[in-house]
């Protein structure tokens, strides 16, 4: 029987080592030197860990290999830097086609961070839009991060369908985001120092149900209907992307509604990070969601709420796609 070979995906000179397996994978060079990215997924009823080549179509499953994490995204990033050499992919891996991929990070260890009204074309459309029960009129900019929280019963996986709940809401609207994960905890972390605290990044889209959202004042409940937070494909670490110039874009059945940078972020990831910990502790596992730009659907005259069947597709450059059905 052919012993599986192991491959260190995570090794910056494991290209040499993994240029066969993989590129027997794809014929594709291009993707021969991708790096791998983080995922959670399920498999014949296990959920595991696994490193994804999404240009290759394939994971490998790595829980096995540091038993020490199991199945738990959380436990990796806590212990990442010890075991970051041991995390590793045998033989071929799976075909995509034969996992489910689900959010990322399970079992969060709280709400989901979030952060309102962060690119200025948003908060302008929002602000018009009459729906900002917490603006004020003629300072539609804010001058200091609006920091909120989606509850945890609100994450979905990446392909997950997305509930319409129509008998509470007629103003179901989507929110494309880059997601940022805490790697390092800490409170009281400067902006100098902030970006040694982000693990990685990821997708999230901001479910929100607006018309909730005007009725309670607070965000709260319009932010956290069940399944109003799918998260991922994956995790690409902060070592392998730079959150800090991305472009970002959503579509909705194909017609194009958000379009921007992360650059045009009002208050960048450092400056989040230190808001946030000013006088909270940030633990790893952390999820930042940093905030969406302009073209959601009650920016528009009339506005474009969310029907069943929508279809919706986030992009973040060098995050894959994000795409979740509303039934
Ligand atoms: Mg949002």
């Amino acid at each position: 029987m052919e012993k599986a070979r192991s491959v260190d995906l995570f090794d910056p000179r494991r290209h040499h080592a993994a240029r066969a397996p993989l590129a027997r994978l794809s014929r594709n060079p291009r993707t021969r030197d991708r790096r791998m990215k983080l995922c959670t997924f399920r498999h014949r009823q296990k959920t595991d860990i696994g490193l994804i080549d999404p240009g290759a179509g394939r994971v490998w499953p790595i829980g096995h290999a540091v038993p020490e994490i199991g199945d738990d995204m959380i436990s990796l990033i806590r212990r990442y830097d010890e075991i970051k050499d041991r995390l590793q992919g045998a033989g071929a891996g799976l075909a995509l086609g034969e996992v489910k991929l689900l959010a990322p990070v399970q079992r969060l260890l709280r709400n989901i961070l979030c952060v309102g009204k962060n690119y200025r074309e948003h908060a302008k459309e929002f602000a018009a839009s009459g729906a900002d029960a917490t603006g004020k009129l003629g300072s539609e900019i804010p001058e200091d991060p609006i920091i909120f929280t989606k509850a945890s019963n609100a994450l979905r996986g990446p392909d997950d369908d997305v509930p319409l709940h129509a008998e509470l809401t007629k103003q179901l609207d989507y929110e494309a985001e880059l997601a940022v994960i805490i790697g390092k905890g800490g409170r009281r972390i400067k902006k100098s120092a902030a970006m040694s605290h982000v693990f990685g990044y990821t997708m999230a889209n901001d479910i929100t149900a607006r018309d909730l959202q005007l009725k309670h004042r607070q965000w709260f409940l319009g932010k956290s209907l069940d399944g109003a937070c799918p998260m991922g494909p994956y995790i690409a670490t902060a070592d392998e992307l730079d959150g800090s110039a991305l472009d970002i874009r959503c579509w909705i059945n194909d017609e194009l509604r958000q379009d921007a940078n992360t650059r045009d972020l009002i208050f960048d990831i450092p400056t989040l990070i230190e808001t946030i910990s000013l006088g909270m502790t940030l633990e790893p596992g952390d999820i930042i969601s940093t905030g969406t730009p302009a073209g959601v659907g009650i920016g528009f005259k009339p506005p474009k709420f969310l029907k069943s069947g929508d279809v919706m597709r986030v992009e973040v450059q060098g995050l894959g796609k994000l795409i979740n059905t509303v039934r």
